[in-house]
């Protein structure tokens, strides 16, 4: 019988007699990608979820599609967390084998960033890990529980290839590197629902030379003999380099066990990169490698929408060279919290069309939200009453069902009307409810402006937000210059905030 807990919400503290509507709650359903149906959860170990995430290739600063899809799972974490379970969450950074092309073609992107930036890998790497973390902390994600390296786990990547080798899932394309044999895996198309037969006959022109199947993948890359790469390990076949798959499959195992509970990732992933984490994690282990596969939706942009006006909209990606960036939309005047609460406007699983005009409605819409609970806060108090008890129940039934967070949002809003709520009880289903929300609406706002700042600078900051907003950087920087001369300097906050010292 696997472990079903209750729903345990900040500052709930009715008897258990009056507990029978929480047991309702208990189930949380969630749609997975491997049977394409919203199916019960459960763990696998009582109280514990292991959840693996697949994270940044950290060649480049992340853009706001990839940062929607770990708003997902951090909402996913805090749903566990608040269905009472401990989450062992991990997401891995890759610093190393993830190709430009997902068909084991093109360059390694590390290496490719390294020389567009005149810098070594490893400094790549930690640069825009630092940014990626900034990022993170910013949007107000949970820290996972480990962030494993790909480079630091080059011995669990070899003995997984090694293992499959042993048991004759493998072949080698010479000069080029250790392939994995996907013929060998009958159940190799189930999870993507791939036409393999279709793959085939239109990839002849453009596969690998050596490789037996389009859908075969390297496990093991040689380095090239006539360019020296930076990053490369000796292995029990020759110098080179680990593929990108085999890299989440050796981690997730070596942190989580032979079979998780949860594996996520972007809607992107499921075709390849996650076809193959199952096809080599199960050959090697005979076992299911992971319980529920949980996948977020893209992020749509709308062509007049792309940084630099030149991409034909689609789903947000980089190859394009411009994209947006969180730092873009802070310089722009929104925060990292607006951003949060436009990606909680949408299902995880839809996609998400982006435009500054949603943004704005975003932002609108946290302040109207703000102003509302702000002088609720340092108020909260227990929850007593039936009325208080049925909003936390349609609160967390909505968030139960496959994370429904736009309806969540949606109840939010309606319990801070109800007039005949006490407004203690009020404060603390906001304090419940932000829990798993995540948008700090507990936390006081950093101040728009303070008594040891002239009210003729104060009249400036929104016009500063203006001009920075339409990249009228001149007129910003003027600003700027106008609280250097009255002795203030200015400075960005990392969440969208304006503050300043005297200097
Ligand atoms: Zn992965």
């Amino acid at each position: 019988m696997a472990h079903t807990p209750a729903f345990a919400g900040a500052g709930y503290t009715r008897d258990a007699g009056a507990l029978s509507y929480l047991y309702r709650l208990m189930q949380l359903r969630l749609y997975n990608t491997a049977a394409r149906a919203k199916q019960p959860f459960e763990s696998l170990t009582p109280g514990i979820v292991k959840m693996y995430c697949c994270g940044p290739t950290v060649y480049h600063f992340a853009h706001i599609g990839n940062l929607r899809t770990y708003v997902f799972e951090d909402l996913l974490r805090r749903t566990l967390e608040a269905a009472g379970y401990t989450v062992q969450h991990v997401v891995n950074i890759t610093d190393v084998g993830h190709l430009t092309s997902d068909a084991d073609t093109g360059e390694d992107k590390m290496e490719k960033g390294a020389r567009r930036e005149g810098k070594t890998v490893w400094d790549i790497a930690d640069y825009y890990a630092q940014a990626f973390f900034k990022d993170w902390k910013a949007l107000g994600l949970i820290e996972p529980t480990a962030w494993p390296k790909a480079t630091g786990h080059i011995p669990e990547q070899i003995a997984l290839i090694q293992e499959l080798e042993k048991k004759g899932f493998t072949y080698t394309v010479p000069g080029d590197g250790i392939y994995f044999d996907t013929a060998k895996f009958p159940r190799y198309p189930e999870f993507a629902g791939l036409d393999i037969e279709g793959m085939q006959a239109g990839a002849r022109v453009a596969m690998n030379e050596g490789k037996r199947s389009p859908t075969d993948f390297s496990l093991w890359k040689f380095s090239p003999k006539d360019a020296q790469r930076q990053m490369e390990w000796d292995s029990p076949w020759g110098r080179g380099f680990p593929g990108w798959h085999v890299e989440c499959s050796a981690m997730a195992m070596k942190l989580l066990g032979e079979t998780l509970d949860i594996h996520c990732g972007g809607t992107d992933h499921i075709r390849v990169h996650h076809t193959n984490e199952i096809a080599q994690s199960e050959c090697a282990t005979g076992k299911p490698f992971a319980r529920f596969w949980i996948h977020g939706g893209w992020l749509l942009e709308a062509p007049e929408e792309s940084a630099g006006g030149k991409q034909g909209g689609g789903k947000m990606s980089k190859s394009a060279g411009e994209f947006i960036t969180l730092d873009v939309l802070i310089n722009q005047g929104y925060s990292a919290m607006d951003y949060r609460y436009f990606c909680l406007t949408a299902h995880y699983r839809n996609y998400l069309n982006f435009s500054y005009h949603g943004m704005d409605t975003a932002r609108d819409s946290l302040r109207n939200l703000r102003k509302r609970t702000d002088p609720l806060i340092g108020n909260a108090a227990s929850i007593h009453s039936d009325r208080a008890a049925a909003w936390h129940e349609r609160f967390l039934e909505a968030v139960g069902d496959d994370l429904n967070f736009p309806q969540a949002l949606g109840i939010l809003n309606l319990m801070l009307k109800d007039p005949d709520l006490l407004e203690g009880e009020r404060a603390g289903l906001v304090v419940a409810f932000d829990k798993l929300l995540g948008l700090k609406l507990t936390e006081a706002e950093a101040p728009a402006a303070s008594a040891d700042l002239p009210a003729e600078l104060v009249s400036l900051l929104p016009e500063r937000a203006e001009a920075r907003k339409n990249k009228d950087w001149a007129r910003s920087d003027a600003i700027r210059d106008q609280f250097r001369a009255a002795g203030f300097v200015l400075k960005d906050n990392p969440d969208g905030t304006v503050g300043w010292t005297k200097g």
